[in-house]
């Protein structure tokens, strides 16, 4: 049996996948066919990014599964319409950009970089930068991202907390978890790091009294999603200067419209959601291990909680 996978994933380029996906089918022995165009009732399953092509499932009447190309999967767990299992992205490549990109800002925060970058005036001020132990950070969400991004920071010398649904054991790291361990988490975070997910739990999570919460002159650093932020607190937080500096990375609304007050904001670093990316070559053994598990019995990988929402 030819199992038929759809790229639907229009926010990611046929171009790129095309080939690393193809090769890593090939590699699984399975017989398929890959391709951008199907019937929907010939479908097994569905490569699926934002954007996607594909908004209502009724009539992929054989899907198998949906395979999102993004850790992020906001836009499709809460359609009525998808009832097979829905696997979101793990990657390798995705990891390690995330790990990289947090601990770059964490650094640039920690030891004052801007001072030197934007602020050379032909003065020699002698004011050497802290180190790493004396600094704490907490990252909230412990999962791939978070887990992999407060174990390094851990390995750079920072004092590191975090904070889950769940119970954690980090190597380096003070965990704290559910409702009654956020306090905690947050009264820790000379630096913030939120790389949860977008659900209804977690919503506005960064409210103005969790802003309060926080260490006075916090630096906020939010490569998890826009929605996590109450965005009028966080600015009235900048201007009180309960925050110092937020680095956002991703927005209610993208592209961050030119008229919004982040993009003017003095104390407000943005960068174009470019926190990390899946890898077309590490996501699309990814994606053909799945389909491999899910023409041979074998349990899908990353599967999502749909009331969880992650
Ligand atoms: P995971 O699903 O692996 O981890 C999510 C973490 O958040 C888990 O530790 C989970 O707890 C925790 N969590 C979820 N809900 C709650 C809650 N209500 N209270 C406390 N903790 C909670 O996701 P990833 O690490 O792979 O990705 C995290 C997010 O990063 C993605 O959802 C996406 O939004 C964002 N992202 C951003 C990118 C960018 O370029 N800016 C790129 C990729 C991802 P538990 O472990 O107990 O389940």
């Amino acid at each position: 049996m030819t199992a038929n996978i759809l790229f639907a994933a229009q926010s990611e380029s046929w171009d790129r996948y095309q080939t690393p996906l193809t090769r890593a089918l090939d590699r699984t022995g399975l017989a398929y066919d890959l391709r951008l165009d199907f019937a929907p009732d010939q479908v097994d399953y569905i490569v699926y990014a934002p954007n996607s092509s594909v908004q209502d499932f009724s009539a992929y009447s054989r899907l198998k599964a949906v395979l999102n190309l993004w850790a992020g999967v906001e836009d499709v767990v809460g359609n009525p319409t998808l009832r097979v299992p829905l696997a979101r992205m793990v990657d390798h490549g995705l990891t390690r950009g995330m790990v990289e990109w947090v601990a770059g800002h964490v650094l640039r925060h920690h030891l004052g970089m801007d001072a030197h970058i934007t602020g050379q005036d032909g003065v020699w001020r002698t004011q050497v930068p802290p180190l790493a132990q004396d600094r704490r950070v907490t990252v909230l969400g412990l999962g791939e991202l978070g887990r992999a991004c407060a174990a390094s920071l851990a390995i750079l010398g920072f004092a590191v907390s975090g904070w889950s649904r769940s119970p954690k054991t980090i190597a380096q790291v003070t965990t704290h978890h559910g409702d009654a361990g956020l306090a905690a988490a947050l009264a820790a975070a000379e630096i913030l790091v939120l790389l949860l997910p977008d659900t209804p739990a977690t919503a506005n999570i960064l409210n103005a009294r969790r802003l309060a919460g926080l260490p006075r002159g916090a630096i906020v650093i939010n490569p998890g999603r826009g929605a996590l932020i109450d965005d009028a607190a966080l600015l009235a937080a900048l201007d009180s200067g309960q925050v110092s500096h937020a680095t956002l990375d991703v927005f209610r609304t993208e592209p961050l419209p030119a008229d919004h007050p982040f993009w003017a904001h003095p104390r407000v670093t943005v960068t174009p959601h470019i926190a990390s990316a899946t890898r077309e070559s590490s996501a699309s053994e990814v994606i053909a291990e799945n389909i491999w598990r899910g023409e041979t019995g074998a349990p899908f990988l990353h599967l999502v909680d749909r009331a969880l929402g992650y």
